[in-house]
């Protein structure tokens, strides 16, 4: 799509629980749209809900954005041209709007209590119609009462805008019942508050969630109203779902989290990948994309209007592909924080095995934890006693790195007459306390000598 203005494009999350994976998904795309168009993008918090803010799920936006890579050019934090980003900051601005359009005749005080509408709601389902505000205020408005509402007077007709995923939509405006914009604590409502700020930071693309589709043509009518440019186009962005198409809940779906992700050691890069395709797809087999790749690659065009299904099985197949391909350095860099109890040099004789069993970075954890932490002494029959014995016969002359360790141990199984399997097992159990480790000649190398040398001791 060809573009005159330059372009601005936002995101506009709010801060009332911990930061939604649609949040990051949203952000990619915008971003992508705005950097391929040389254009800005605009982090605006919409924290009109005065309950249910908080501050530190504004800090948890901002540092999973960050995690990302997905930084912002203009926003509460770094200020700009539209400064307050905060929509609680900007409440004279809606109040100011809201003053015109009823002094324009657009609008309208309305002093019905909850009761009355609600009176009102349950008349029309009675009556098997569809609700919409009866206008008692506007045709009639009481003399003696003093709080009261803003209603918007829905002027009806057909709303028309281009979706760039979806083509050309129509609304109905006639089906739509006038609808509050200023509630009586004097604060916004979303669907008053988003329009003007979209208009007054002059946001040419409205990119944002499938849930939203309905709320454009709401929205739509209020910047006509008002006089405002509309933007050049909106995207609505398909929904992510579970795997099983359910609505992603924040109590049932982990992956509605975002910061999950982070604490289980998925890359960022894999991450924005896996998201990238989640909505949208290149139209060709390709499935790893850098992001300058995906600057490239990326069109509305491809982006699917169906929901898109998380699946975690190919995020993790993705994470994998992005570990295996980490320098053995930048690996070492990302495994840190997860292994605080290792030093440095462990951490890199660790790599090579670890590497390839890892879809997410926590699992190094797993295989690890023996370490720093001393496993129970497993409880062994004499047979078995006997042949930890030998094990350490066998390991006690040899120097410790792996590839040795690995001959004199199977010298040891040759020996012993029984499988890898049984003789390994218990001296598995013995040095690391799990079932599943790092190649057994790999995980005695990454103890010190004596340390797991007595470990086997004491089991037998
Ligand atoms: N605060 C809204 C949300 O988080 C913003 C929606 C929009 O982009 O207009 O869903």
């Amino acid at each position: 799509m060809a573009v005159s203005e330059p372009v601005r494009v936002r995101i506009a999350p709010s801060p009332t629980g911990f930061a939604h994976l649609g949040t990051a998904s949203t952000a990619l795309y915008n971003i992508l749209f705005a950097r391929k168009q040389g254009g800005t993008f605009v982090l605006r918090i919409d924290d009109t809900d005065m309950e249910r803010n908080r501050p530190e799920y504004e800090a948890l936006i901002y540092e999973s954005l960050r995690w990302l890579g997905l930084d912002w050019d203009e926003g509460p934090d770094k200020g700009g041209p539209d400064a307050p980003y905060r929509q609680s900051e900007r409440v004279d601005l809606y109040r100011e709007d809201a003053a015109r359009l009823i002094k324009e005749g657009s609008a309208y005080r309305c002093y019905c209590t909850p009761e009355e509408l609600e009176a009102e709601r349950r008349q029309a389902q009675a009556d098997k119609r569809p609700y919409r505000y009866s206008r008692r205020c506007l045709l009639n408005p009481p003399d003696d009462r003093s709080v009261f509402a803003v209603r918007f007077k829905v002027p009806g007709g057909e709303v028309t805008f281009t979706d760039m995923v979806r083509g050309e939509m129509r609304f109905d405006a006639d089906l739509i019942g006038d609808f509050i914009i200023m509630k009586s604590d004097g604060f916004p409502t979303y669907q008053f508050a988003s329009p003007v700020d979209d208009a007054r930071m002059e946001i040419t693309h409205v990119i944002r969630g499938e849930e939203h589709l309905s709320n454009t043509p709401y929205q739509l009518m209020l910047v006509d109203a008002l006089g405002y440019k509309r933007p050049v186009a909106y995207a609505h962005m398909p929904l992510i779902l579970a795997k099983d198409g359910a609505k992603l809940s924040k109590r049932k779906h982990p992956e509605a989290n975002l910061a999950l992700f982070r604490e289980q050691g998925y890359l960022p890069e894999a991450l924005l990948n896996y998201l990238a395709l989640l909505g949208w797809n290149p139209g060709t087999e390709q499935e790893i994309f850098s992001f300058d790749q995906l600057l490239e690659a990326f069109s509305f065009e491809r982006v699917q209007r169906a929901g898109a299904r998380f699946d975690w099985e190919k995020l993790n197949w993705m994470d994998g592909e992005y570990i295996r391909n980490l320098s053995d350095d930048e690996l070492a860099t990302r495994l840190e924080p997860f292994l605080q109890n290792v030093d440095g040099e462990t951490i890199r004789r660790a790599i090579p095995p670890l590497r390839t069993r890892m879809f997410k970075l926590s699992q190094s954890v797993d295989y690890l934890e023996y370490l720093w932490t001393d496993p129970p002494p497993p409880s062994l029959d004499a047979e078995t006693a006997q042949r930890v014995r030998a094990a350490v016969d066998a390991l006690r002359p040899t120097p410790w790195e792996p590839e040795p360790i690995e001959s004199a141990l199977e010298k040891a199984v040759e020996t012993s007459g029984v499988s890898k399997g049984k003789f390994y097992n218990p001296l598995r159990d013995a040095l690391t306390g799990k079932k599943v480790s790092l190649p057994i000649h790999y995980a005695f190398a990454l103890l010190p000598k004596d340390k797991a040398l007595s470990r086997l001791e004491r089991a037998a």
